[in-house]
């Protein structure tokens, strides 16, 4: 075998490597996408507690705001009785009193509900929150667990990018582009061993006189079909 196609073949094994620690780092993902997941439903739930609590607040402000001036103007109704003189006129205002003090009744009324259900809303924020620390903890330990797992590979990955790299360097910089380019087509690797006469990876059979010199290692021969380069092992 040619000593360029041996080397190409062993850039196709650090390739492969890295492919492998690739995948391992990828059958990762789902699973920390459903935890992601669980975490950002019980949070989304959170926060629609909060936003729901802040408008019963603001609910609860604007109702102490409304029965405060009520008050105040039902005393002022009060003070203006003491000086009023004609009794149609006190009549007129005392009328005047007990109309809103059934209003200021309603309100205050209205204001406890609301601060009930304020307090109501609290606990569900509450319990909201401890649903998303319980979750949180319960992932922990297998997300640190993923978290060495990732570790590990990506010191892998390193090494095997830093091989593949020290193997590159011996390698013809024509074939090397001629190599990346092939990789960058449908086929998952460049190189493929000869299968009964025709190309391993598309199985489109080879002439004769080309398998005679890909055997005897006079060429670097592609597949005529799908671009692959074509090898015989020793
Ligand atoms: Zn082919």
């Amino acid at each position: 075998m040619q000593s360029d196609l041996k080397s190409l073949l062993g850039l196709q094994e650090d390739d492969r490597a890295i492919m492998a620690i690739d995948e391992e780092l990828g059958a990762l993902k789902p699973e920390l996408a459903k935890l992601d997941e669980l975490v950002a439903q019980l949070e989304e739930a959170l926060a629609r507690a909060h936003a729901e609590l802040s408008a019963a607040d603001g609910r609860g402000e604007e109702l102490e705001g409304k029965i405060e001036t009520y008050r105040v103007m039902q005393e002022r109704r009060r003070q203006k009785l003491e000086w009023v003189r004609g009794a149609k006129e006190a009549s007129a205002l005392m009328a005047e009193i007990d109309l809103a003090r059934g209003v200021l009744a309603q309100e205050e009324t209205e204001w406890i509900r609301s601060a009930e259900e304020a307090q109501a809303i609290k606990t569900r924020a509450a319990e909201a929150e401890e649903r998303v620390a319980t979750e949180k903890a319960e992932q922990a330990p297998r997300r640190a667990e993923i978290a060495s797992v990732q570790d590990e590979c990506r010191a892998r990955l390193k090494e095997a990018q830093a091989k593949r790299a020290e193997t590159a360097k011996g390698i013809n910089p024509n074939l090397l582009k001629k190599y990346g380019r092939i990789l960058t087509g449908r086929a998952p690797y460049a190189m493929y061993e000869l299968h009964d006469g025709a190309c391993g990876h598309c199985f489109t059979a080879v002439p004769m006189h080309l398998r005679q010199q890909i055997q005897r290692g006079d060429t670097i021969a592609t597949c005529e079909a799908c671009g692959v380069i074509m090898y015989v092992s020793e």
